[in-house]
């Protein structure tokens, strides 16, 4: 072989392992770079998503906002059209109420000898329903008339028309219109006497112009036991008691003040598995539109009471022996 085609060779086999590279280099970048690229894509996808739950989160934070603050909107605007009917307003205390006032408690000549009897029974039942009115104040005076039952209801501030039409339908079908505070805002009426003495009235004054029944009884928010007031407590009893009204706390809790809604088995065992052991046994309850299960419970409740011996189930009067956390 001559030299020339010696070196011709040796050029060819160059050029060879050049194309050799070559290949094997854009293989290797068909593959990698597409790959390199799909691990970046994910972490963005995942990014983003993970942005955007946290974005909805917000939104539903702000949407619940929103509705709070329109809530707010409409008890103002409720407040200023009764303020603008010459109505009280917030900072009178101890204002008389005037004109003709309806008993607070069921008429007792209306009772028959029949209920009278019933007034000496062992085991005496009274089911207090807090909070109300509300959408289910309907329903719960449709049972108690079903059982042909009386009851006692610790009312607040409410002034639709609706609350209005309730709280005027507690007082027509024989149940005690009690007070449970206007605001219900532990911090506005513990933060001392004056703020409560004004809530009281306003409440009072509200009822009264509603009903023309000038309630007597009063169940403290949170009980009177309640760990959440800086100013004692008895401060604010003995505020009640020149008001000549009586407070009561209860004996007996259907567990439905919590924030997880109880079954209805669970709220009749708490409302009657303690009555044969109390003389006098006062069952907190609440009406109000997160208490669904409690209006559920309450024919099985009222029927499991009414099957009990030597018990009667009555609203609070005058005669009621009075259920105190504090004395
Ligand atoms: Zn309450």
């Amino acid at each position: 072989m001559s030299d020339d085609n010696i070196q011709a060779s040796a050029a060819r086999r160059q050029r060879v392992q050049r194309i050799k590279k070559c290949i094997i280099l854009m293989f290797f970048l068909a593959v990698t770079v597409p790959l390199v690229l799909c691990v970046i894509l994910l972490v963005k996808v995942s990014s983003i998503s993970e942005r955007l739950d946290s974005l909805t989160l917000q939104v539903k934070n702000l949407s619940d906002m929103v509705q709070s603050q329109q809530e707010l909107l409409n008890d103002l605007s409720a407040e200023t059209v009764i303020t603008g009917q010459g109505l009280p307003v917030s900072g009178e205390t101890g204002r008389e109420i005037s004109g003709p006032v309806k008993e607070a408690f069921p008429d007792p000549e209306k009772q028959s000898t029949e209920d009278i009897a019933e007034i000496t029974a062992g085991h005496k039942v009274y089911l207090t329903f807090d909070d109300g009115p509300s959408v289910y104040t309907d329903d719960i005076l449709d049972i108690l008339d079903q059982y042909d039952i009386k009851a006692t209801f610790f009312v607040v501030g409410k002034e639709t028309e609706t609350d209005r039409e309730a709280l005027l339908d507690i007082v027509n079908r024989g149940h005690t219109l009690g007070m449970h505070s206007y605001s219900h805002k532990y911090s506005e009426i513990y933060h001392s006497v004056e703020d409560f003495a004004c809530d009281f009235t306003k409440l009072r004054d509200y009822l009264y112009e509603v009903t023309g029944v000038k309630s007597n009884v009063y169940r403290f928010p949170g009980g009177s036991s309640n760990t959440v007031s800086n100013v004692d407590m008895k401060d604010f009893a003995d505020y009640l008691s020149e008001q000549d009204v009586r407070f009561f706390d209860w004996n007996i809790s259907s567990g439905d003040g919590g924030k997880e809604l109880l079954s209805v088995e669970r709220l009749v065992e708490n409302c009657t598995s303690d009555i044969e052991k109390h003389e006098t046994s006062v069952i907190l309850l609440h009406d109000s539109a997160a208490k669904r299960t409690t209006v559920e419970a309450l024919p099985i409740i009222i029927e499991n009471i009414l099957a009990m011996e030597d018990t009667v189930i009555l609203p609070i009067t005058e005669e009621t022996e009075p259920v105190q956390h504090i004395h």
